[in-house]
């Protein structure tokens, strides 16, 4: 499988400015592209390449092959804008820093030490940090694009990195897991994956927010797009803990995952106004994502469920009734009186579900929702 991975630069004083002037150059000819590429209401390689190439190499005093990756990043924007139907109504404008394409021709590795990149100044050979992870990483081929970074003073390499994935583990039964409204995640076990501190975090990031917006200000805006970010690397290191967990445990016990499919997560977010909020900004799709790399990872079988009416079904006698549910989160069979916090149930049924090869469908004019083969 394909895995991406970020590794920081550590070059001398002088090579930073020599890459940020090569960042730099790079972007503004980007944007001189863009504008050829939008007057002529192309996003073809081969006619930009026709129209513009010997001008981006005088200009922007870029390498051949540089000038081709320019090319080659405006092309792309502008084929990803025709396939999602969006009219820009000017040129698409780069941002000073944004990523420079490196490939085979200009960036080679030097073992785990160093790696030499073609800046304005000829090739530079740099020094690269790699963590415990990433040295573990960087040891299978490399191949295609790498992404050149330059983030809050920083340098960072982005290769996309080749792994074999391991057979699949034979496993003993399902984990399943519920996407909570209450939690962010609950287990079969009854294992809760959450924690005050990511509410009390929300909570406070919510309040900051909502005051920043009602300022309007030039330096509120600032304040906010930082906030965001904080935000979402916050959400991202959450997702990884949690989906390490959730492996860790499948890994011990000798388990396969079950998780809800897509489907139940979309129709999961257009749930109750309140708890949109909380949906739409925990992200399950990127938690989803992460489950599913590191279940390939470690050879461990994922199943996806569809999710519809596991909220309602008693796990305990197989009851399924719409009024079984009290509330949001308890869970009272009107047959059985069994009674049981609500994600938990989920969990439970996605987990037999999995294991059965069953789901749940729809109820239909005197037949209530029952169990049919997936
Ligand atoms: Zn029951």
């Amino acid at each position: 499988m394909q895995l991406s991975i970020k590794i920081k630069l550590v070059p001398s004083q002088e090579q930073r400015k020599t890459l940020l002037k090569t960042i730099e150059a790079y972007n503004e000819a980007c944007n001189f592209v863009s504008q050829v590429a939008f007057e002529n209401k192309t996003a073809s390689v081969v006619k930009i390449h026709r129209i513009c190439y010997y001008d981006i190499r005088k200009k922007f005093n870029l390498s051949s092959q540089m000038a081709v990756r320019v090319v080659g990043k405006v092309a792309d924007t502008y084929k990803i804008a025709r396939s999602k139907k969006l009219n820009f109504k000017q040129p698409h404008k780069f941002s000073k820093h944004g990523a420079v394409i490196y490939d085979q021709r200009i960036l080679s590795w030097k073992g785990l030490e160093k790696v030499s990149v073609l800046t304005l100044k000829g090739r530079q050979v740099i020094p690269i940090v790699l963590g415990e992870y990433q040295q573990t990483r960087l040891i299978y081929p490399r191949r295609g694009q790498v992404d050149l970074l330059y983030k809050n003073g920083n340098f960072y390499l982005i290769p996309v990195i080749d792994i074999p994935e391991p057979p699949e583990k034979k496993s003993k039964g399902f984990l399943g897991i519920d996407m909570g409204v209450a939690q962010l995640a609950v287990d079969n076990t009854g294992e809760v994956y959450s924690g005050k501190e990511v509410d009390k975090k929300r909570v406070k990031i919510d309040k900051l927010k909502s005051a920043l917006q009602s300022k309007g200000s030039k330096s509120a805006k600032r304040h906010l797009k930082k906030l965001s970010g904080k935000e979402s690397r916050f959400r991202r290191d959450i997702n990884h803990c949690i989906s390490k967990k959730i492996v860790e445990k499948c890994k011990r016990h000798s388990l396969s995952l079950a998780i809800e499919n897509l489907a139940g997560i979309r129709q999961r977010a257009t749930v109750r106004k309140t708890q949109r909020r909380q949906h739409s900004s925990w992200a399950f799709d990127q938690l989803r994502k992460f489950l599913e790399y590191k279940t390939k990872l470690a050879g461990i079988v994922l199943k996806t469920i569809d999710p519809h009416y596991t909220s309602q079904r008693c796990s305990n006698c197989g009851y399924i009734a719409k009024h079984n549910r009290k509330n949001q989160s308890s869970f009272v069979c009107k047959s059985c009186n069994f009674s049981v916090n609500a994600d938990l149930n989920g969990a439970t049924n996605i987990a037999y579900l999995a294991t059965a090869n069953l789901r749940i469908v729809a109820p239909t004019k005197g037949v209530t929702s029952h169990l049919v083969f997936s």
